[in-house]
């Protein structure tokens, strides 16, 4: 592994440690690359609605400015680079782009935590054998993949369908293809696989290496620590040579304008 972009900081709530200590870590690794890409903040339509798991959107100058800072002081060790992750909620995916557009951001990566959007749909770790719902998934991160915004797709096995592998097949075959027609990534979650999480699904992934699908790893990390876990690439490696894989190194980074 020589990059990873990937990586949460505190404004989230559910992440530890500061932006430094993560690229710290990212150095100790000898990474090339390290990106950042916090939950990215969200403006809903439901008066009151906050989301907990996102920082605010007044916290966003902030993190351009930290990151920013960072990677002026270490320009000459590693590429610092300013990302997000964002679901991709259609109808108020443009007032987002717009305000995330006002800011130098490098790239944005699709983590699809929800369907429809948080407040009127599902979310997507919750099991389910309603192929509606996975139906919805599938177009739905078709779709954002389509924009053309997106530089991968995080954790695209994120959806706990629990019917039939047939079912699942179908639709997750639908992704994979559509994603390597695009020549956008798929990742491989270090998170989900350390704390054994519904994902990484390895049908997905069998299906993936089918499709011939380009895999990259992505850490993940809320901790400095997590940036790098040295144990835990070689075990992922490991189960994705199994299916024919070889997650690539590094990744072109897609603008957002
Ligand atoms: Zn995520
Ligand atoms: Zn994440």
């Amino acid at each position: 592994m020589q990059a990873n972009y990937h990586t949460h900081t505190p404004r989230c709530n559910h992440a530890e440690g500061k932006e430094r200590e993560y690229v710290e870590r990212a150095l100790e690794a000898g990474f090339e690359a390290l990106g950042f890409s916090d939950h990215t903040p969200y403006f809903f339509d439901v008066p009151g609605y906050y989301s907990s798991f996102r920082m605010r959107p007044e916290q966003l100058p902030d993190y351009v400015e930290t990151l920013l800072g960072l990677r002026e002081e270490y320009k000459d060790r590693i590429g610092l680079y300013l990302g997000l992750e964002a679901e991709y909620y259609p109808k108020l995916f443009p007032k987002l782009l717009y305000y995330l557009r006002q800011f130098p951001l490098d790239y944005l990566i699709l983590g699809q935590h929800a369907i429809y959007n948080e407040t009127e749909g599902v979310y997507s770790p919750r099991p389910t054998d309603d192929e509606k719902l996975l139906d919805q998934y599938r177009g739905q991160t078709l779709e954002a993949l389509d924009t053309g915004l997106f530089t991968y797709f995080a954790h695209p096995d994120i959806f706990h369908f629990t019917g039939e592998l047939a079912v699942y097949d179908r639709h997750v075959r639908a992704i994979c293809r559509r994603a390597k027609e695009l020549e956008i990534p798929l990742e491989f979650n270090l998170l989900g696989f350390s704390e054994g999480k519904h994902y990484p699904n390895p049908d997905f992934w069998r299906i993936a290496g089918e499709e011939g699908s380009t895999v990259i790893l992505g850490s993940d990390a809320h901790a400095p620590e997590d940036t790098w876990r040295p144990d835990l690439i070689a075990r992922a490696e490991d189960l994705l040579a199994g299916f024919g894989i070889a997650p690539i190194e590094k990744t072109a980074l897609r603008p957002i304008r």
